[in-house]
C-alpha cells in the first residue's frame, strides 16, 4: 500500500553505477535492506560490454566499452577487484604498458609519438624529441593543474591561453586530439572541456600514487618509463560486475525499463512493464536523461530538477570493433601503439589495439582486433574489419557539464531519490562509478555497518606526485639528445618559474 515504509531500494540501471551500489548496500546494510535492481537492457554492464574473439584456437576476452583501469587513478575500483578475488595478474588480469600515437592521416606521419618500450626511442627522430620536451612541459601544467584547483569550470581554451610555455601549435594540434580520448567531443569543441577533467585520470595515472595492493608503499618502479600500466579483466569488465552481484547475492531483474517514478507519502513508486513496485529509496543508477524522462513522467519531482538533468549533454557513441584489420590505424605498423588518436583534417578517430594488450598466438602474432570511435561519428559500416557495431551513450565534459552537475548534488536524497553513476563525479569511470555508489549508499539510513571497503578516492599526495613527476621527467631526459636533456629534466622548475 503507498505510503507504508518497505525497507526497499529500486536501483535503476545495472551499469558500474548501479551494480556497485547494490553491492556497496549489502556490504554496509546486510539484509535489513531488500535490494530490487531493474535494467532495461537484457543484459548486466551498460557502458560494460564484453564478447570473445578466437585466434590461433585460443579464446580472448574482448571489451567493446570501457576496457581499462589503471592502479592509481583507480585504488577503490582495484581495492574492490581485489576483494572479489579478481586481481591476480597470473589468472585474473592482464596488465601491459601502453604508450600512445597521435598520427596526421593526411601528412601521413606523426604528430606525437610515447612508445610502450625503449626500444621505441632508438628510433626517435629531433622533432620527436622536440614535441616529447613540449608534452614534458604539458605534464608538468597538468600536474600542477590537479594539484592546485578543484575548479572544473575552468575551460580548456582559459586554461591554454595561461599555458605560455607551450607553442600555440602544440596545443592546438597535438594536445587537443590528444584530449579527445578524455573528452569525447569534436575537435572544435575541445576548448569548451572542463581542462580539470581533461587531464585528471591521466595525470594520475602517470604520477599518482599506487592505491592498491593496500598497505604497498613500494610498487615497482613507479612510473614506469614514460608509458604507463595499463589493467584489464579477462572475464571483461562486465564480469566483475557480473561477480560483484554474485557476491553481493543480488539477482537484477533483466529487460525491466523503469517507465516512471512518483512521490506518495513517504514512498516512491516505481513504474514497470511488470506493475509497480513500492520503494523508500530510489537509486537512478541511469544516464540523467533517462532519469529525467522517468521522472518527467512520474509528475512529481520539481522542474528544477528535470533542467538540471536534461540540460547535461550527453552523445550516443557509435563504436567499431574491428577484426583482421583496421580502418582507423596509423598507416606505418612501426607507429602502432595500445592506443592511438589518428587525426583526418577536422575528424579524430581514437582506436585501441588489443594486440599489445593480450597474449599472442600462434608464436608471437599479435590479435589483429581493434576498438575505434571518434567525432564526427565514425562511419563503421564502410570498414572491411567490422564486426559487433554497437552504441555507447556517453556525458560530454564541458564546463556547462560540471557546473550542473555540481547542482544537481543538492537535489540528493530529496523524495529519497538519489543519483549514482560514472558521470556524477570526478571523471567518468569505474573509480567514479563506485565512489558515487559508496557516496550513496553511506548516506541512508540506518547508521550502515562500519565500512569494510579498503579504499576511498583520495586525491594523490602533492609531494608524492612532484617526486614522481621530476623522476619520469629526468627517467626521459636520460634518453634524449643532449640538446634536449635539459628542457626535459628541468620542466617542472620552468613551469614553476615561468608557468
Ligand atoms: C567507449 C567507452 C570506453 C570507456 N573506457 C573506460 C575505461 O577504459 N575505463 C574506465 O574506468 N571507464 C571507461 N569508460 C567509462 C565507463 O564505462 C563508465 O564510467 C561506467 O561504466 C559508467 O557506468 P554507469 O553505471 O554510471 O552507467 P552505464 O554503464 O551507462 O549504466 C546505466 C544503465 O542504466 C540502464 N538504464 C537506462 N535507462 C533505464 C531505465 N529506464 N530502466 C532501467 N535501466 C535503465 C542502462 O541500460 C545501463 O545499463 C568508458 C566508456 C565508454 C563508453
Amino acid at each position: 500500500m503507498p505510503g507504508t515504509p518497505t525497507n526497499r531500494i529500486v536501483i535503476i540501471g545495472a551499469g558500474a553505477a548501479g551494480v556497485f551500489t547494490a553491492y556497496r548496500l549489502r556490504e554496509m546494510y546486510g539484509r535489513f535492506y531488500d535490494i530490487v535492481l531493474l535494467e532495461a537492457n537484457d543484459r548486466v554492464g551498460g557502458n560494460c560490454y564484453s564478447t570473445t574473439v578466437t585466434y590461433g584456437g585460443r579464446n580472448y576476452s574482448i571489451d567493446c566499452g570501457a576496457q581499462f583501469f589503471y592502479k592509481n587513478p583507480q585504488p577503490s575500483y582495484c581495492a574492490l577487484v581485489e576483494q572479489l578475488g579478481l586481481m591476480d595478474e597470473a589468472t585474473d588480469v592482464i596488465s601491459a604498458p601502453a604508450g600512445f600515437t597521435v598520427w596526421d592521416k593526411q601528412a601521413n606521419a606523426r604528430r606525437l609519438w610515447l612508445p610502450s618500450r625503449l626500444l621505441g626511442f632508438l628510433h626517435y627522430a629531433n622533432t620527436d624529441w622536440d614535441r616529447l620536451a613540449q608534452f614534458a612541459i604539458y605534464m608538468t601544467y597538468s600536474a600542477f593543474l590537479d594539484r592546485e584547483t578543484t575548479n572544473w569550470s575552468l575551460s580548456v581554451d582559459d586554461w591554454f591561453s595561461k599555458l605560455v610555455l607551450l607553442d600555440s601549435d602544440f596545443k592546438e594540434n597535438v594536445i587537443k586530439p590528444f584530449m579527445y580520448q578524455f573528452v569525447s567531443l569534436p575537435l572544435s569543441r575541445i576548448g569548451e572541456s572542463s581542462a580539470l577533467y581533461a587531464v585528471t585520470y591521466f595525470v594520475r595515472n602517470v604520477f599518482g600514487d599506487a592505491g592498491v595492493p593496500e598497505g604497498d608503499e613500494n610498487p615497482p618502479e613507479l612510473p614506469g618509463l614514460p608509458t604507463f600500466q595499463t589493467y584489464q579483466s579477462m572475464i571483461g569488465l562486465d564480469g566483475i560486475l557480473r561477480k560483484a552481484l554474485s557476491a553481493a547475492r543480488v539477482t537484477p531483474t533483466l529487460s525491466s525499463p523503469v517507465t516512471s517514478v512518483a512521490r506518495s507519502g513517504d514512498v516512491s513508486i516505481v513504474q514497470t512493464a511488470a506493475g509497480p513496485i513500492q520503494a523508500d529509496h530510489v537509486v537512478f543508477a541511469c544516464d540523467p536523461h533517462a532519469a529525467a524522462t522517468i521522472l518527467q513522467a512520474g509528475g512529481t519531482s520539481p522542474t528544477t530538477l528535470l533542467d538540471t538533468l536534461k540540460g547535461l549533454e550527453y552523445v550516443g557513441l557509435p563504436i567499431s570493433m574491428q577484426k583482421d584489420g583496421s580502418c582507423w590505424m596509423p598507416s606505418n605498423t612501426d607507429y602502432w601503439e595500445p592506443v592511438s588518436t589518428l587525426v583526418d583534417g577536422s575528424a579524430v578517430r581514437f582506436t585501441a589495439w588489443f594486440g599489445r594488450l593480450r597474449p599472442s598466438y600462434n608464436f608471437g602474432q599479435k590479435i589483429p582486433v581493434f576498438k575505434t570511435w571518434g567525432a564526427p561519428d565514425i562511419d563503421g559500416a564502410s570498414c572491411p574489419h567490422q564486426f559487433l557495431p554497437h552504441r555507447h551513450y556517453i556525458p560530454l565534459p564541458t564546463t556547462t557539464f560540471m557546473t550542473l552537475r555540481e547542482s544537481l548534488q543538492g537535489f540528493q536524497g530529496k523524495d529519497g531519490h538519489w543519483f549514482a553513476g560514472g558521470w556524477t563525479r570526478w571523471f567518468d569511470s569505474q573509480e567514479a562509478a563506485l565512489d558515487s555508489a559508496t557516496w550513496v549508499a553511506d548516506q541512508l539510513p540506518p547508521t550502515a555497518l562500519p565500512f569494510t571497503g579498503r579504499a576511498r578516492m583520495v586525491a594523490p599526495d602533492p609531494q608524492k606526485v612532484e617526486r614522481n613527476l621530476r623522476r619520469w621527467l629526468e627517467r626521459v631526459a636520460r634518453h634524449a639528445p643532449e640538446n634536449r636533456r635539459d628542457a626535459i629534466a628541468h620542466a617542472i622548475d620552468e613551469v614553476a618559474a615561468k608557468g
